[in-house]
This record gives C-alpha cells, sequence and structure tokens, in this order.
C-alpha cells in the first residue's frame, strides 16, 4: 500500500519505519529541514533502540523516503498518517494547531481518496473537526479515522511490530477495512484490531495513560507514608503486584512521572472534562501529587548538607524522563537540577543518549561528564533520576573512593537497603528505610 507519514517525530518516524518493513511503499513528511536533511543521509535522529537496522534496510529497499514537501505525501499516500504534536496549551488543553492546520492544507490538496488517520493524541471531537476543517475545500472523497498510538518510548519499534492491540475509530466501512488490510501482518499472534467511533477511540488513548499516571502516583503517596509509618515499599509493591486484578506492572514508585506524554494528557483530559462542567477530581490530585513528588528527594539532601547546598558538587545519573530514550520533555531530572541550582550546588551530569538534548536547555549551567564515573569523581554526593541499566551495578568500591562523602539519593530504587548498608554507603531512596 502507498503510505503517506505527515510529522516524523518518535511516533511518525516509527510508524513510518515500521510500515515500510512490512512492504508498503512509505513518504514521511516533516516541515523541519535539517532533520529530513538527516534522514535523507541515512542519519536516525532520535535516539529508539532498534530504529537504525530497519530504517536503514527500508531506505536500501527504496520503501521509505523523506520530503519536506507535504503535496508530495498527500499525492503519494492512499493512507495519510497525522503524527503532529499536540502539545500542552496555556490553559492545559491540548494544542491542535498542528493537527487542524494540516488538515486545511489536506483539504485544498488531495485530489483523490484518501484515508486521513489521526494518531496523534487528540481530544474527543477532534476528528469530527478534522473532518469538517477538510470538507470545506475538499473536491474528492476523503474518511477520517482516529488511530491513537500507544508505542512507548524506548520500546517504540517493538510495540509497534507487536502491538497489544490496535484501536480503529471510524464509521466508515471502506476506511475501516483498509485499516484492518494496513495492520493485519502486525497482529499475526491473535492481538485485536479493536473498531469504535471514532470519540470513543480519541477517548481510549487519554484514558490509558491517565489511569497509568493515576497508578504510578497512587504508588508513589504509598512510598511516601511508608516511609511515615517504617513499612518498606518494595514488599508492599510485591504483594499487591501478586493480586492479578492489580497487576504487577506499573507499580514501581520514584520521583515521579515525565515525558512527553503523561504530563500534557492528565491535563488535557482534565481541562476537556473542565469544558464540559465534569470536575475530574482525581486528576487534580494526580497532577498535584506528581509534581510535588519529582522534586521529594531535595529537603532530604538539603537536610544531609546542614542546610547548605551552597558550592556541593552533586553527581547526578540519568537525565532522561526514562530508560533508553534521549527524550527529556518534563523529565524530573530537570526539576531536581533546577532545585539543586537554584542552592548554589554545581552538577557533574552524566546520561548514556540525553546529555546533547539536556545541553540545549542547560547550557554552561551544568558539568557534562563522559561517563557515569567521571560524573562522580570529586563529587559530594551522588543523585539518581532515571533506572539506566548500566547504573544498576556500580563498581561500589570506585564509587566510594570517588565520593568525597559516600552519600547516595536515589529516585529510582535500584539497589537493596541492606546490601547499601554494608557497603557503608549513606543511601536515601523513596518509600524505603533510609540508611546512614
Ligand atoms: P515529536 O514532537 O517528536 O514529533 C513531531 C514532528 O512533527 C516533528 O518532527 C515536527 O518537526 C513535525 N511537524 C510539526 N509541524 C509539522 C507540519 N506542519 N508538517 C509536517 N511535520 C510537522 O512528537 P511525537 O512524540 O512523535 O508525538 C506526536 C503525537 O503522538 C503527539 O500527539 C503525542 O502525544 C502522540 N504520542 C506520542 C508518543 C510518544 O511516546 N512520543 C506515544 C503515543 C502518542
Amino acid at each position: 500500500m502507498k503510505i503517506s507519514v505527515i510529522g516524523t517525530g518518535y511516533v511518525g518516524l516509527v510508524t513510518g519505519t515500521c510500515l515500510a518493513e512490512t512492504g508498503n511503499e512509505v513518504i514521511c513528511v516533516d516541515i523541519d529541514k535539517a532533520k529530513v536533511e538527516k534522514m535523507r543521509n541515512g542519519e536516525v535522529p532520535i535516539y529508539e533502540p532498534h530504529l537504525d537496522v530497519i530504517f536503514e534496510r527500508n531506505i536500501k529497499a527504496n520503501r521509505l523516503r523523506f520530503t519536506t514537501s507535504l503535496e508530495e505525501g498527500l499525492d503519494h499516500g492512499e493512507i495519510i498518517f497525522l503524527a503532529l504534536p499536540t502539545p500542552e496549551d496555556e490553559d492545559g488543553s491540548a494544542d491542535l494547531s498542528y493537527v487542524l492546520n494540516v488538515s486545511e492544507e489536506i483539504g485544498k490538496k488531495i485530489k483523490g481518496y484518501k484515508v486521513i488517520v489521526d494518531k496523534s493524541t487528540v481530544p474527543v471531537g477532534t476528528a469530527e473537526k478534522v473532518q469538517e476543517i477538510i470538507a470545506k475545500n475538499a473536491t474528492c472523497e476523503f474518511d477520517v479515522v482516529s488511530n491513537p498510538e500507544f508505542l512507548r518510548e524506548g520500546f517504540a519499534v517493538d510495540d509497534f511490530l507487536k502491538p497489544e492491540r490496535i484501536i480503529v475509530g471510524s464509521s466508515s466501512e471502506k476506511a475501516t477495512d483498509l485499516m484492518k488490510k494496513l495492520y493485519a501482518p502486525f497482529v499475526r499472534s491473535g492481538n485485536p484490531i479493536i473498531v469504535m467511533d471514532e470519540k470513543s477511540a480519541e477517548l481510549t488513548k487519554y484514558a490509558a495513560n491517565s489511569f497509568l499516571a493515576t497508578k504510578i502516583t497512587f504508588m508513589n503517596e504509598i512510598a511516601n507514608y511508608c516511609e511515615k509509618v517504617g513499612a518498606d515499599v518494595d514488599l508492599v509493591r510485591a504483594g499487591m503486584g501478586s493480586d492479578s486484578r492489580i497487576g504487577k506492572r506499573f507499580l514501581f514508585p520514584g520521583i515521579g512521572y515525565g515525558g512527553s506524554c503523561f504530563p500534557k494528557d492528565v491535563k488535557a483530559l482534565r481541562k476537556a472534562g473542565k469544558d464540559r462542567d465534569y470536575d475530574f477530581k482525581i486528576l487534580s490530585s494526580v497532577i498535584e501529587i506528581n509534581s510535588a513528588q519529582k522534586t521529594i528527594l531535595l529537603p532530604k539532601i538539603e537536610e544531609y548538607f546542614n542546610n547548605n547546598l551552597y558550592g556541593k558538587t552533586i553527581a547526578v545519573w540519568g537525565l532522561a524522563f526514562k530508560p533508553e530514550t534521549d527524550d527529556i520533555r518534563e523529565a524530573p531530572s530537570i526539576d531536581m537540577m533546577e532545585g539543586l541550582l537554584s542552592k548554589g550546588a554545581k552538577l557533574q551530569v552524566f546520561d548514556p543518549e540525553a546529555i546533547p538534548n539536556i545541553q540545549k536547555r542547560f547550557g554552561d549551567k551544568l558539568i557534562y561528564a563522559e561517563s557515569m564515573y567521571a560524573a562522580t569523581e570529586n563529587a559530594d554526593a551522588l543523585l539518581i533520576c532515571t533506572e539506566w541499566s548500566i547504573f544498576r551495578t556500580p563498581d561500589y568500591e570506585k564509587l566510594k573512593k570517588q565520593l568525597i562523602n559516600p552519600v547516595v539519593f536515589d529516585g529510582r530504587n535500584l539497589y537493596n537497603v541492606n546490601d547499601m548498608e554494608a557497603e557503608g554507603f549513606t543511601y536515601v531512596s523513596v518509600g524505603r528505610k533510609s540508611v546512614n
């Protein structure tokens, strides 16, 4: 099939590449000239495990091409995916300008039947709006489908190739059949393609992300309470998670969720509720608790240094909002680092992939280390913000020698408390006993 993808970020590029991998002819359109140039030169512009191999393979096979011309994209694809940003607007709602502006152009430019597929995360009613905007100018038949994306950065290729489910929101039989045909190679093991109306599909994505953000936040509250009463959140988590109604995943406490999706999607659903006189109280609590959770270790670090962080050097391991990505949008590390800098601390930071993005934001305010141990060299303490695998089994002896004080503030609960005690560290994590 001939496919076009408008917007080649984390979602668009993975979508385009994976659809090319199953034999489709794909053109990816992006407004960012430098990005398109990079991709034409065979460079993957983001860090996403396993993407480079299939990216290269499909370019070589001429199934994957890149352009800045929307017109070229619209002429090519019978199915046109919108994978455009829907960032948080000032009032918390989703900014639909990217999606609606491109829709306007689509209406003016399409020449034959097209299925316009919205992969961006958008509020209920957007498919209807897109339909109306295109219809204003279109001189040919078209359908609009809502097909929210559930991939996770860091596992995006795997998630796209082997989705647990695909949601297709459509009231057109013709468009639904095309979508089923396109996705058939990805659901051969029997995972469902769930067809529903457009509004329900749009809400499914917000409901899923808000539920996951709530699950994390609930666990963070349990962790905070564990610290008050001397319970161990790891044990509570294991006990709770073995109940199949609850499940083991998304129960790990820490310094809050971040990323390009959960924060904006929870706020957008709350705002969409407000616009219909519905007060999502639970989401307001999630937003408030998560915001406080991001800096929950800050007072503990200050307390350790007798409320004087001025001139202290803190090593920071992990800057991306989660492991296996270079994405730093809304990362808890940012809140922690801003808090520490405002108290006069110096920061020696390391992340396997996110340094270039952090550098764009913090410039020369941070000292960028080449390795995890270069960051801890002569630092007064270590702070961990992201659970990259390479941090999981450090050389404790080396760490102790390098740090001026053998103290670790762990926002991701990477280490066993008793092991850290035995190794002679002062160790502060989330929801477990601290050792001194
Ligand atoms: P992104 O910011 O990484 O990428 C968006 C791309 O669109 C950029 O390359 C940008 O240059 C391009 N763009 C902007 N305006 C354009 C235009 N007029 N024409 C062509 N290209 C244009 O965004 P993303 O993370 O891929 O997210 C896209 C959508 O998917 C959002 O709605 C997001 O909420 C949703 N989503 C994201 C994820 C994720 O993990 N990142 C997962 C599921 C859903």
